[in-house]
């Protein structure tokens, strides 16, 4: 599962083989890119997920 982010910065795949590490990895991303954002709810960021 994956999600393409291209908020404030050219597109970053940020991408997991399951879902606890794509949400690590969305955190993880969130937090050194997008650090003034508050991170979303677990549940929100599985809903950004794309299969593939
Ligand atoms: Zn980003």
């Amino acid at each position: 599962m994956y999600t393409d982010c291209a908020q404030g910065h050219s597109t970053v795949r940020v991408s997991g083989t399951n879902e606890d590490e794509f949400v690590k990895n969305v955190q993880d991303h969130l937090r050194k890119v997008h650090s003034g954002m508050p991170l979303p709810a677990r549940a929100d960021i599985v809903k950004m997920a794309k299969q593939g």
